[in-house]
């Protein structure tokens, strides 16, 4: 996995223009079993992909946190949300609450999630590649393929299988 992480963003970089193409014509004539076929491609590549040889999204980006995830996490650690956020977020130029540092605090040294039950939406949700209307979050997932190796592979058999 330690190989594969340091060639993804050449790779994906590679694979930018062409990615590009692909989810400019998915925009515009998106399948009608689209939802379909991303939760096939998202359950295979999950069967191979195992989350905890890479945590890269947790190493590298952070998620952003809804009032819902603030409220819930708080409780967890038994603080105040307003103490919750002094310590571990900070209000980004979108003015949304993200993570003051990165790997996230919460993330073990052996890759687990130390508040996996509790973790914010964003990151169950994770690289969105079973999201319904997949072809409306193309600009992130264009920046997640450079991130997360399983949504690289996905989008790479996507456009195996979907002729546009
Ligand atoms: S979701 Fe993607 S980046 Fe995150 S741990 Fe799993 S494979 Fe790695
Ligand atoms: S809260 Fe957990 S799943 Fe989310 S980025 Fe931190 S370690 Fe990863």
């Amino acid at each position: 996995m330690k190989e594969e992480l340091e060639q993804l963003p050449r790779r994906a970089k590679e694979k930018k223009a062409e990615n590009k193409k692909f989810f400019a014509k998915l925009r515009k004539r998106p399948p009608k079993n689209l939802d379909y076929t991303m939760q096939e491609l998202h359950t295979a590549e999950f069967e191979r992909t195992d989350c905890l040889s890479c945590a890269n999204c947790c190493k590298t980006t952070g998620p952003l946190f809804t009032n819902a995830d603030v409220e819930r996490i708080s409780k967890h650690f038994r603080l105040k949300p307003s103490q919750f956020i002094d310590q571990y977020l900070r209000l980004d130029e979108e003015n949304d609450y993200v993570l003051k540092s990165i790997p996230c605090s919460f993330l073990g040294t052996d890759n687990y999630c130390s508040i996996y039950e509790v973790r914010p939406k964003a990151c169950r949700e994770f690289p969105h590649t079973d999201r319904k209307k997949f072809h409306q979050i193309s600009n992130l997932t264009l920046k997640n393929v450079a991130i997360c190796p399983a949504a690289f592979n996905i989008v790479e058999e996507m456009k195996r299988k979907i002729k546009l």
